[in-house]
């Protein structure tokens, strides 16, 4: 249907806005493809392409289309709501990830936003830890977009939580600023893609992630990478958890007597063979990791399992070796298990980490919680903190001097030319921080140069600078 005269203006609006979409329908990267763009990125470029902070967007755009008033209009973006804690499962499941997904479809008029996240994965308890909290990024892929000049996002299997790396470049993914060191969060009301939060630093660099790990984590790595992306790339509706009981059962009847012990001891998991059998009836079904863990030491295709594909057995050899393989499942008993000795070396190896990490990012690291770590190794998690606390506190002086020094040279050059003073905001661009609003040092800082110059003005030319 086309205008015609007679239209009346107010139906000539109503037909405007019935078509068109409120919000730019910014297309998503890499649909199709295991790199396919997280909801949370999406969201942050939607923002970003409209000139506006991601908090900006969720309350006064987004909040309005939930069914459930999750944050308010009237809050300003400033406003760190708590939100943003659960926010974080955006890109796997549950109801935020469902409502944010409704109402950017409805915002873009897109039909694709609901390959962004997990939704479909319906075959896995709804778990919220399936999704990572804090963002990780591959450097490598950032500078390739960056000079490839397509835009940058993060892909959703970036987020998963046990991914460590990249599946196209096989190095660690990046998980904290390069400059200021901070884990940055994967949502946050003024969350950037290619930025840190909180120094504004650019995440594009070439600097290699410094951490390594065994050939042996590589190798699992390297398999989750591909599972996880062949799961992502899957047309298939998951639409019921029977085609993983079926698997189970069928294994069970063929390779195991159609007995539980024997087949908990298959998967390694004799302490978990009523559970087995819960699984096996359809009664439960297993946390993901543990499915991952079947899926790995039987030998068979995540998506072959989730699909109810029979499969036979072509494990893998050596039960020994495999034992070891359980932690990066994350699914022994963390509490009974944990071996101090063997914790406190790995602590202490933390002490000469240059630059210094958070106790909460080792914690993480270490697979142990951080209440547990700061209760059972109160020295070393002293000492640990201390020292990234110091090295933090250092840094902020060093930055601020340098800005300091910065915002000297700028004013001084700026003097030379024009004769006068550069204004907040001149100075601000000058020093290529527009978008920064200045520490509270640093204005007075400012005001403290600008006066020393209205005095030479005054001297010299006996006029103020018509910028000041
Ligand atoms: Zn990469
Ligand atoms: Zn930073």
């Amino acid at each position: 249907m086309a205008f015609s005269g007679f239209l009346e203006d107010d139906e000539k609006i109503n037909y405007i806005l019935s078509t068109r979409s409120r919000l730019y329908p910014l297309e998503p990267r890499g649909l199709g493809s295991f790199m396919k763009e997280g909801l949370i990125s999406y969201i942050t470029r939607l923002s970003e392409a409209h000139c506006i902070e991601v908090g900006t967007l969720v309350s006064y755009e987004c909040s309005l289309n939930f069914g459930v008033p999750r944050i308010y209009s009237y809050h300003s973006n400033k406003v760190m709501s708590t939100f943003y804690k659960d926010a974080t499962s955006i890109n796997g499941f549950g109801s935020i990830s469902l409502e944010m997904e409704k109402a950017i479809k409805k915002l873009t008029l897109r039909s694709d936003i609901e390959e962004m996240n997990l939704n479909k994965w319906v075959f896995i308890p709804r778990n919220k830890s399936i999704v990572k909290r804090y963002k990780h990024w591959c450097s490598q892929c950032y500078s390739e977009w960056k000079e490839a000049g397509v835009p940058i996002y993060d892909p959703l299997i970036w987020s998963i939580n046990l991914l460590k790396i990249c599946p196209v470049h096989k190095t660690l993914l990046q998980t904290s600023c390069p400059k200021c060191f901070r884990e940055i969060p994967i949502i946050h009301h003024r969350s950037m893609i290619s930025h840190c939060i909180y120094c504004f630093n650019s995440l594009i660099t070439n600097i290699e992630n410094q951490a390594t790990m065994s050939e042996e984590e590589q190798l699992f790595q390297e398999w989750l990478s591909e599972s996880l992306g062949s799961m992502l790339v899957c047309e298939k509706e998951f639409v019921d958890t029977t085609s993983i009981c079926n698997s189970l059962k069928m294994f069970r009847e063929k390779y195991c007597e159609n007995n539980d012990r024997v087949f908990s001891r298959v998967l390694l998991i004799e302490n978990k063979r009523r559970q087995l059998n819960a699984y096996c009836r359809g009664a439960a079904a297993p946390h993901f990791n543990l499915l991952l863990w079947f899926c790995y030491i039987l030998g068979v295709k995540l998506v072959d399992i989730c699909t109810g594909g029979e499969f036979t057995q072509n494990g893998r050899d050596s039960n020994d070796s495999l034992h070891d393989f359980k932690k990066y499942f994350m699914i022994e008993n963390k509490w009974s298990k944990i071996d101090k000795v063997l914790v406190r070396e790995k602590l202490q190896k933390y002490y000469t980490c240059y630059p210094p990490r958070s106790f909460k990012s080792i914690s993480r690291e270490l697979n142990v919680e951080e209440s547990y770590l700061r209760k059972s190794f109160p020295k070393e998690a002293k000492f640990l903190s201390t020292k990234f606390r110091k090295f933090r506190e250092a840094q902020k002086i060093e930055n601020l001097q340098m800005q300091k020094n910065l915002m000297e040279k700028v004013i001084d050059d700026f003097f030379r030319e024009n004769n006068a003073v550069p204004s907040k905001s001149m100075l601000k661009r000058l020093m290529g921080s527009s978008h920064v609003t200045f520490k509270r040092e640093l204005m007075d800082y400012y005001r403290e140069k600008i006066k020393e110059y209205n005095v030479i003005t005054h001297e010299y030319f006996g006029v103020i600078g018509p910028f000041g």
